[in-house]
C-alpha cells in the first residue's frame, strides 16, 4: 500500500511538472498571447472607467472651476471631503464666497464617484492613479487646490 502511494505521488508530481512546462513552452513560442505584465517596468493600461483618486482640474494659468459650493462634500457618504471656504473681496468691495482649501482624505474614499456627479462646474474628476501606498497615513490627506491657484473668471 505504501509503495503504491509512493509511486502514485511520483507519477502525479511528474505529470504536474510536465503540465506546467507544457504551458511555459507554449508561451515561449507565442509571445503575443502573454498577458502577464512586468510591473512596475511595464505600466498597466487601465480601463477608461477605472477610478483611482479624486483630483481637481487646473489649467495652465493655475486656475480651477471650484466655487466652494460644498455640493461634493454634502454628496460624499463618508466625510472624505472637507471644503474650507473664505470670502474674496472684489475691487468694488463686494464679498464673495470662494474656495480656501479642498481637503480630500484618500484613505477614506470608496471611489463611489458621487462627488464628481454632484459638482455643478466639473471642477473635479477621477484620476487613474493607483500607486497610493505610503508608510505615513497622514500623507493620504491631500489638498486638491494647488498652492496659489484661484477660480477661473466667469465660473459661478
Ligand atoms: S468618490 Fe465617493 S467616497 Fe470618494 S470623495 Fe467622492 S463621494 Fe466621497
Ligand atoms: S468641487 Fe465642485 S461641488 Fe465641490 S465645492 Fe468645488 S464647485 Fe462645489
Amino acid at each position: 500500500m505504501f509503495l503504491k502511494d509512493y509511486i502514485s505521488d511520483i507519477f502525479n508530481a511528474v505529470k504536474s511538472l510536465l503540465t506546467g512546462m507544457r504551458r511555459t513552452g507554449y508561451y515561449f513560442t507565442h509571445h503575443k498571447e502573454i498577458i502577464t505584465q512586468q510591473y512596475p517596468d511595464t505600466k498597466q493600461i487601465l480601463p477608461e472607467r477605472f477610478r483611482g483618486e479624486v483630483i481637481m482640474l487646473h489649467d495652465e494659468n493655475n486656475e480651477h472651476a471650484c466655487t466652494g459650493c460644498t455640493a461634493c462634500e454634502l454628496a460624499c457618504p463618508n466625510a472624505t471631503i472637507k471644503i474650507v471656504t473664505k470670502f474674496d473681496v472684489s475691487p468694488e468691495g463686494k464679498k464673495k464666497k470662494a474656495l480656501d482649501t479642498f481637503v480630500y482624505h484618500l484613505e477614506l474614499c470608496t471611489m463611489c464617484n458621487l462627488c464628481i456627479v454632484a459638482c455643478p462646474t466639473d471642477a473635479i474628476k477621477m484620476a487613474q492613479t493607483f500607486e497610493h501606498s505610503v508608510f505615513d497615513r497622514s500623507l493620504l490627506t491631500k489638498k486638491l487646490n494647488k498652492p496659489g491657484s484661484k477660480i477661473r473668471d466667469g465660473v459661478e
